[in-house]
């Protein structure tokens, strides 16, 4: 007797692009009192333009392009989608990669033509470089987000991505501090940039820097004062985060934000719905607080 609006629940998600998994989600949904979101691609549009490419170390800016475009060939990540598809923009040829290893949070390695190449996070320059640092401290005041090319571990370059906030967030996220609380955003990408989107946003809680495993500590704390918390992120990078909450929802289509063919929907894409509790397929962050109140309208009539 319980099941017939928690049910409708379903469908009425649905009709909105929300899929969620099971009815024990939409009751679990009608509890949270937390929300946690990611930054890239929960955020912002999850479409990061490259804006500049700086040379470091002697390689001409298209060759560290190719380098880093090459070595991303594997990635399944939007900053590696778009670092490729601006290399292939520009008409370069991209050597051929071997050996590719993607490290959640922190980046990619791959060799090409003989040379290991990293693209990842600031941080796997491992020491400090003067130069690019300064690059990337430029970068990251201006709001974008700071990628190191290394070479045998040797820096190479630096390549700055923008990625926009998404349209209607500042209402939807306004929807969701009166039904849900404050939104709170962890991410992996630097405090600097971070910060000036949360402030574009109207967003105070913010956690940045953080690797995967970060984020899920973030979420223990939550969880540990009381608080049931809903994670929205990427299945990729966020799948731990979005497996120990008491909800956790995908962004994207089940080939992620990339669209994609069926087979590559039940391939990789499956993969990234696994820790999830539902997908998001459109409007994300619309999608969220009507959706909290649509769980609690049909548990209460469920009742
Ligand atoms: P977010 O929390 O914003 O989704 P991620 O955890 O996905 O960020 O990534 C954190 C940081 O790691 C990025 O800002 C970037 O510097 C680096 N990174 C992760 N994956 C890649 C990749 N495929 N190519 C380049 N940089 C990456
Ligand atoms: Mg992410």
């Amino acid at each position: 007797a319980t099941m017939p609006p928690l049910l409708a629940a379903i469908a009425v998600a649905g009709r909105r692009g929300t899929l969620v998994k099971d009815v024990t989600v939409l009751e679990a949904l009608a509890e949270v009192d937390a929300v946690v979101l990611d930054k890239t691609g929960t955020l912002t549009a999850g479409r990061p333009r490259v804006v500049r490419v700086t040379p470091l170390g002697g390689r001409p800016a298209d060759d560290v392009l190719a380098l880093a475009a090459a070595a991303e060939a594997g990635s399944e990540h939007v900053l590696g989608r778009a670092v490729r598809r601006y290399a292939l923009d520009r008409g370069l040829e991209l050597p051929e990669a071997s050996g590719f290893a993607a490290v959640p949070g922190e980046g990619v390695r791959a060799v090409v033509g003989g040379t290991e190449i990293a693209v990842g996070r600031p941080e796997l320059a491992g020491r400090p470089h003067p130069v690019l640092d300064d690059v990337v401290r430029e970068l990251q005041r201006d709001g974008r987000t700071a990628v190191v090319v290394l070479a045998d571990d040797q820096p190479a370059g630096v390549i700055g991505l923008s990625d926009e906030p998404r349209p209607g967030a500042g209402e939807a996220l306004e929807a969701l501090r009166r039904t849900v609380g404050e939104p709170e955003v962890l991410t992996g990408d630097a405090p600097t940039p971070a910060r000036v989107l949360a402030g574009r946003l109207g967003l105070s809680r913010l956690r940045a820097g953080l690797l995967p495993a970060d984020k899920v500590a973030v979420l223990r704390e939550r969880q540990a004062s009381g608080r049931r918390v809903l994670a929205v992120g990427d299945g990729i990078n966020d799948a731990p985060l979005l497996a120990g909450a008491d909800v956790g929802l995908v962004v994207g289509g089940p080939a992620g934000s990339g669209g994609g063919s069926d087979d590559e929907a039940l391939g990789a894409g499956a993969l990234s719905l696994q820790a999830a509790d539902g997908v998001l397929t459109r409007d994300p962050l619309g999608s969220l607080a009507p959706l909290v109140e649509l769980a609690r309208r049909a548990r209460r009539i469920a009742r």
